[in-house]
Formats: C-alpha cells, structure tokens, sequence
C-alpha cells in the first residue's frame, strides 16, 4: 500500500486540508494523525474491521483495547451508557486535553473496538488537527499510539513514517506533538476512580477535582505472573530501545558518578554505552560516552517531550547499553518514570 503523506500547518488550516483523510476513515481505513499527547492511528471506531486494520498495522495484540477520540459532549452519550458523576467533573476540568476516561459502552461501540471489554477508553483531545479530523470524518475516531507495537510512541510524523509507511493509507504531519506522552487513563466505573496509566493531567491534579483517586499498582512495578492489569495495555512490553536501558536512582552526585563508572567499565569491556542526561547534568559525564538530553528539571514537562524521540535515537546509535537519570514519582515525574521504567523493563538500580 502506498502511504500518502499529507503535511497540515496547524497554525493555518481549513477543514478542506481534511477531507481526503475524513473519507478514508469513513471508507474503513486508517489515518495516522497527530494529537497533543502522541500521534494516533485512527480508524472508524463504530467499523470492527477498522479496529482489525489498526491492530494488524501496529502487530498489536487483539486484547489491548483502543482509545476512543470524540470531538464534543454529544459524541460521548452516543458511545457510553451513563456518564458518572465523577467523570462529568473530571471531564469538566480537563476535556478537551490529555485525559482519558472509561466507561461502560454502548453496543453500538463493537468488541474488536475495546479488546472484547464491555468498557470504553474515550478521550476528547484539544489538538485542532485531531479535533478537526473527527469533526470532518464524522464518526468517533478509535486511535491507539501511532508506533509499531512494543516500540516507543510517535511524537513526530517521521516516526510514524518509520514504523508504519506502507502499512496505512495516510499520515497528517502537523509537526512535532506538544506533550509527548500517552494520555492519563482514568477508570471511573467503580465506585472510587481509579489512575490506570500517569500522564501530563496529574494525579494531583485529579485529586484536586475528585478528592479521593486509587492507583493502580500495574502503574509502579512490573505486573505478578497471573494478575491482569486494569489497562490491558499495561501488560506488554513497550517503549523498549534495542540496547538494554538501566535507570539510576539516587542523590544526584552520587547518579552521576556511577553512571561514569559503568559507562567507564563497558569501554574497558569493548562495550558501547549512552547516557540519558538532563540539561543540569550534561557535564558531568565524561566525553567517552554517546550523550543525550532529555530536557531540564526546571521544567520536566521537556523531558516528557523528548523522552520518546531520544529513545528512538538510540537505536540508530548502535549502542550496547543505556543508563539513564531518574525522577521523582510526583507530578509529570510520574508518568516520565512510568514509561522509563517500562523501557527499562523495569531494571532500576539505586545508588545512595
Ligand atoms: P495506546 O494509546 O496505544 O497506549 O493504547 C490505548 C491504551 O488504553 C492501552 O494501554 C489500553 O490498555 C488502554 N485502554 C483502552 N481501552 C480501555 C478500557 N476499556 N479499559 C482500560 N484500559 C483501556
Ligand atoms: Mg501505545
């Protein structure tokens, strides 16, 4: 299948620029489309074989359900049978933006759409080019990450062109993505709404509105042979570069000096190794190594920016191994520290 790529400037558009992608995605077939958090791949979220196309563009495991993207509040009664009164709030707060909720579906949303749940994943994004594609094809639009599975998220059209040209018929590229992180995933069928996946909408934040939220444990640690996570998506492998990636965790002077010692002791050992810094520590490592700097602690929002497109980097690197700084689990820090530990399959090593 050929790709047709069609570049959109998102300060200056019209709905016209769209049409094209809007008749695929009615037609049944698949648009890669940016959005806030990370590019989506999309498809008619009423179509099953829609939802068949994407998984098998993405060589994505049929169980791991799709977010559901909505353009307004009437696109969401069309797909969930009650609004909870907590997401009505929450929704309130931060709709349109980087937060998605889950609720009971309606049967008009097919199985294959939500990995045979009978809940559904719905976000309304704030990205006008993704706003403007709904509105335009207009149906709901089911989109998961726009990658190859197991591979870090698109934050760009030219990851999306890596992983998935030929494989669907279109790519919007609107640019680099402003967030650069999936989206908070909230789970609010229960009677206490529950964080399934960390994002740039904060568990404080969310604890702002609603008072009490639970947290998933799936979110901290790696998941216990035989438990299913809340999030199916939680499950599988993602994120992970080709070189083994290692998080170092502790007093920053100390992080630094053993990330020197180990980057030290893979050259003695005819290993390739990359570090992944922060502006405040670039200096710090010695220049034997292949460095890279995700953004500033001043402002980690740039490191949940970077984070993604540094991993993909690496891999054309052909580097052995990857050490990289941590952050605290607060704030954005938690949803940087929960995809970090993911691609680092969770291999966290404390120095103190
Ligand atoms: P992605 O945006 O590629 O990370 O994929 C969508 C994510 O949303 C996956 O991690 C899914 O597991 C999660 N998700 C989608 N639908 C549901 C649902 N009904 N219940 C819980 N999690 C969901
Ligand atoms: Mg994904």
């Amino acid at each position: 299948m050929q790709t047709k790529i069609v570049k959109i400037n998102r300060e200056n558009f019209t709905d016209i620029q769209l049409n094209e992608a809007g008749e695929i995605i009615r037609d049944g077939g698949l648009v890669a489309f940016p959005t806030e958090t990370v590019y989506g791949l999309g498809g008619n979220a009423f179509d099953p074989e829609a939802a068949s196309k994407i998984y098998a563009a993405k060589g994505r495991p049929s169980d791991n359900p799709l977010i559901v993207h909505i353009a307004d509040m009437d696109g969401l009664s069309e797909i969930v049978e009650n609004v909870p009164e907590s997401a009505a709030k929450l929704a309130a707060a931060f709709w349109p933006g980087p937060m998605t909720l889950v609720m009971r579906k309606k049967p008009v949303v097919p199985d294959r759409t939500t990995g045979g749940l009978d809940t559904v994943a719905v976000r309304m994004p704030v990205d006008e080019i993704a706003r403007a594609l709904i509105r335009v094809s207009g149906v709901p639009i089911a989109a998961p990450s726009a990658n190859r599975s197991g591979r870090p998220s698109t934050t760009t059209a030219q990851h999306c062109i890596e992983d998935l040209d030929g494989r669907i018929e279109m790519i919007i590229d609107g640019g680099s993505v402003d967030i650069g992180l999936e989206s908070t995933i909230v789970d609010v069928t229960g009677d206490i709404p529950m964080l399934l996946r960390p994002g740039a909408i904060t568990l404080e934040m969310l604890r702002d509105v609603l008072g009490r939220v639970d947290i998933d444990p799936a979110i901290l640690g790696p998941m216990a042979e035989g438990v299913r996570p809340k999030a199916p998506g939680m499950k599988y492998k993602h994120y992970a570069p080709k070189a083994e990636l290692t998080i170092v965790m502790g007093e920053p002077d100390k992080v630094r000096d053993k990330i020197n010692e180990l980057v030290a002791a893979d050259i003695a050992a005819g290993r390739k190794s990359g570090v992944i810094a922060t502006l405040e520590s670039r200096n710090a490592y010695h220049g034997q190594t292949t460095l890279k700097v995700m953004g500033t602690r001043n402002d980690e929002s740039t490191v949940a920016r970077n984070l993604f497109a540094i991993l993909r980097e690496f891999d054309e690197t052909g580097v052995d191994r990857i050490y990289s700084e941590g952050f605290e689990d607060t704030g954005i820090g938690r949803a940087i520290m929960n995809r970090l530990r993911k691609a680092a399959g969770y291999s966290i090593l404390e120095v103190d």
